[in-house]
């Protein structure tokens, strides 16, 4: 069976009632929230989570191609599970979806051949349909659905949050960006985004169950509603958020060159939109944004950073590096760094360049060597180290709000994140159980300062 027609959508409930099931997730936080989408469908047909791949009779991979670490480490633990001991039920369907799935299609067979299922980026609502099939005494083939035209979003499904006080909401999908390092538009498609009053009922109701913070979720949200509306709509968006009376609202990607002085003044206008700005530059050099297809320069990131925090002059900003990009010569790089002492981050990702095939970036040849990548990339890594430390000094003595995740791993302390996302540790009060503290904003007086973490006394009542 090369590809399996699809059964009705939900109706195959019935076969897969009382099966065990495991995702594991890999890449980043669009997988997540699918792979939320994923055991909310799951469970919606009965079927029971279990803590360990062995356990389970179905077994899903939601994948992420964009680096090549993610790859490695997914052909690895689907080869692995050849060796696992069947689960109870006597046979085991692994299912791959995401990234990759959506990028090879049947080939995954090549590679993997104990998968038995495959489920592109848009075909999450065909899991079910397939599982079912495939558990079915018949089987042995596989099924692959990655078919993207002419499906919307999966809204409709249900989700299965892994935090009772965080969610995501998809606000578009796919990208029209093409930078020429980047793999998702071809395996995301073109920029899709979801109803304004979609959106605006999934927040609703998940502020009516008690969520305090919402991360609207979408490879570029600041290009948001141009597909359906004819021009973008992510500043009112963020506003019409703000009114359903979330406590915290977050959001990513931001690609610069859509980021618009009205969605500035709706950040800074709207009290939920946390301090807190997350917009990637990827180069500090014009000649080597231009080689990546970024469209903005290095002097047009600048004016941007000046006009965000002309309205939000204490706003932490973040961002992402590409260190290594084929061409990259010695002053590119310093331009890297100078523009990173300039801007002052908060914080950064930072990345070596990692070649991803079928990108335009993948066929310019370049031979610098692998130890001068490593050396810039410590550079770059100890420059933002003490940018973070000199950005979180600035708390010292202060109080700042955190919502509070749980316990830390390492202490016996309570975790959160401030609205500047720093990282805050601080003691549970000896009168409060730490449990009750759980999603609650709390305000803590910063006593220490690090370059990743905050550490403090907590002050006043929870909310
Ligand atoms: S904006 Fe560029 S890096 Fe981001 S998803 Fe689109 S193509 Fe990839």
């Amino acid at each position: 069976m090369a590809s399996a027609p699809l059964l009705a959508q939900h109706g195959e409930a019935a076969a897969l009632k009382g099966r065990t099931y495991f995702v594991r997730t890999f890449g980043c936080q669009m997988n997540l929230h699918d792979a939320e989408r994923v055991s909310g469908l799951l469970d919606s047909c009965g079927c029971l989570p279990v803590s360990t791949p062995e356990e389970a009779d179905l077994v899903v991979f939601m994948t992420c191609c964009v680096r090549e670490k993610a790859d490695t480490r997914l052909y690895g633990q689907v080869s692995s599970m050849v060796s696992a001991p069947e689960p109870p039920c006597g046979r085991r369907v692994v299912a791959i979806g995401g990234c990759i799935a959506q990028r090879d299609g049947e080939r995954i067979r090549e590679s993997m051949p104990n998968v038995d299922v495959v489920f592109g980026t848009s075909a999450i609502a065909s899991l079910p349909a397939m599982a079912a099939q495939a558990f079915s005494a018949d089987a042995g083939g596989l099924a692959v659905d990655t078919i993207e035209q002419g499906r919307g979003f999966a809204t409709d499904l249900p989700s299965r949050r892994e935090l009772s006080y965080h969610a995501w909401v998809p606000i578009m999908t796919g990208c029209n960006n093409f930078c020429t390092y980047c793999i998702v538009p071809y395996v995301r498609g073109r920029e899709r985004s979801r109803g304004m009053e979609d959106v605006l009922s999934e927040c609703e109701r998940l502020v009516s169950d008690g969520v305090r913070e919402i991360c609207l979720l979408g490879q570029n949200v600041n290009s948001y509603g141009r597909d359906l509306y004819g021009d973008t709509r992510f500043a009112e968006l963020l506003r019409r958020v703000g009114q359903t009376g979330v406590d915290r609202i977050r959001f990513t990607s931001s690609h610069p060159k859509d980021l618009s002085h009205e969605t500035i003044l709706a950040m800074a206008e709207t009290p939920a939109v946390c301090d807190q700005l997350h917009l990637a530059v990827q180069s500090g050099s014009t000649r080597i944004l231009k080689a990546m297809n970024r469209r903005y320069g290095r002097d047009d990131y600048l004016s941007l950073v000046d006009d965000v925090r002309a309205v939000m002059p204490g706003i932490a900003l973040s961002t992402d590096i590409i260190v290594g990009f084929p061409g990259e010569g010695e002053q590119d790089f310093e331009d890297t760094l100078s523009l990173v002492r300039e801007v002052g981050f908060a914080s950064a990702f930072t990345f070596k360049y990692s070649r991803r095939a079928g990108t335009p970036a993948a066929g310019i040849a370049d031979d610098t060597p692998e130890s001068v990548i490593d050396d810039r990339y410590e550079r770059l890594a100890d420059l933002v180290q003490d940018l973070s430390r000199a950005h979180n000094e600035l708390s010292r003595g202060r109080l700042v709000e955190v919502l509070v995740e749980g316990r830390s791993r390492k202490e016996d302390m309570l975790v959160g994140h401030s609205t500047q996302n720093q990282t805050v540790h601080f003691p549970c009060p000896t009168d409060m159980a730490w449990e009750d503290l759980v999603g609650k904003l709390v305000c803590v007086r910063v006593g220490e300062v690090r370059s990743w973490y905050l550490r403090g006394e907590m002050e006043g009542e929870p909310r």
